[in-house]
């Protein structure tokens, strides 16, 4: 937009060349070219320092800038000594396709500053040079008919920009997360493996990644039905999401396995981390009286590790839980069985 802004300022300021060839009175000519030189002056400001002048929203900063473009557009329309009416409404009509299509602005502020340029361009006209009527008329309703089309034009592109936007979060929130749990997918949690162990081996972070898996839950849903078993896996997640820090990344990993990517994160604070959601869930599930529980595995970042190598341990961690008797945390260092409570 800056750059867009840029051009359209040397632009208007090469007229110059052409002013001096079509006028002759040197305080014209100083007036003209002092008007081109504002706005050259100002594009490059907004070029380099564009919050030097004005606080605001860009949208209302762009349009303070066009504003002063039409403004200064005008003055040099009245100091022209040789007026033509109808190649200046051709200048109009090329600003008023500049505003709706060259400039991204709110649609009220593109209708208001091109029904600013078009009634001002008019009234200087009338008042200045009095054209003949018909011809008068026929650019007014053209100039407004080229207002009326682009702003209809402006509404659709705007819409179905605001529409492809919604798609776009639509389908990306598809891709990155779990339908049932609304927690992230197993793609979600590769991709953000593969980032976390590409930092790590580059910049030496420590990560932990934790992997856990309900219990018995296959017996758990022959009991009470496979309705009751989701609405449960969608309660252990939104309990966990609940628990861990907004920039772990938890993931289900499939069926009633979740897995956890915690950044920055060593292998004891991940223990721990595991042993404080293993016994809220426990908790939980004790007030609702079932008796769930979860199994965890935890492993941390190794330098010789690839995404498969530190899988595989965080998975052979939960095995050994399993294994162990369930309702566990073993981290990967020693496969230690750290509490059955
Ligand atoms: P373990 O303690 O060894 O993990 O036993 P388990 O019964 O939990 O393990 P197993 O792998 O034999 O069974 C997993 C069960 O999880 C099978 C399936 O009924 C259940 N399950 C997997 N995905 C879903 C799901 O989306 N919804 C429901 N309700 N159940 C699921
Ligand atoms: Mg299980
Ligand atoms: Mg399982």
């Amino acid at each position: 937009m800056r750059k867009v802004a840029l051009i359209v300022g040397s632009i208007f300021f090469l007229y110059s060349f052409y002013d001096f060839s079509s006028n002759s009175q040197f305080m014209v000519l100083v007036v003209l070219f002092l008007c081109r030189l504002t706005f050259l002056w100002l594009s490059v400001m907004f070029y380099f320092k564009p919050d030097y002048f004005l606080k605001s929203t860009p949208f209302l900063k762009i349009t303070i800038y066009q504003l002063i473009f039409i403004v200064l557009f005008f003055i040099i329309v009245m100091k022209y000594e040789d007026y033509h009416f109808l190649i200046q409404a051709f200048s109009i009509n090329v600003i008023v396709l500049g505003i709706f299509f060259l400039v991204p602005n709110l649609l009220h502020y593109k209708v208001c500053l091109s029904l600013f340029a078009l009634l001002g361009y008019m009234v200087i006209t009338l008042t200045k040079y009095h054209p003949p009527l018909l011809e008068f008329g026929s650019v007014f309703g053209y100039l407004s008919l080229a207002i009326f089309f682009s702003s209809i034009s402006s509404y659709s592109l705007g819409k179905y920009m605001r529409l492809d936007f919604v798609n776009k979060q639509y389908f990306k929130e598809l891709s990155t997360k779990d339908s049932l749990t609304n927690i992230y997918n197993r793609l979600k949690f590769n991709e953000a493996l593969s980032c976390e162990i590409e930092g790590a081996r580059r910049y030496g972070n420590s990560f932990s990644l934790i992997m856990f898996d309900i219990d018995h839950f296959k017996q758990f849903n022959d009991k009470n039905g496979h309705i009751f078993g989701d609405i449960v896996l969608i309660e252990i997640a939104n309990l966990v999401k609940g628990l861990v820090r907004g920039v772990d990344v938890f993931a289900r990993w499939g069926g009633e396995e979740f897995v956890i990517l915690l950044p920055q994160t060593h292998c004891q604070e991940a223990s721990a981390l595991a042993e404080r959601l293993r016994k809220s869930i426990c908790k939980e599930s004790m007030k609702k009286g079932m008796a769930l529980t979860c199994s965890f595995g935890v492993t941390s970042f190794c330098s010789q590790d690839d995404e498969d190598l530190i899988m595989d341990r965080v998975d052979r961690a939960l095995y050994k839980a399993k294994e162990g008797g369930r309702n566990a945390v073993v981290s990967e260092h020693n496969f230690h069985l750290r509490s059955s409570s």
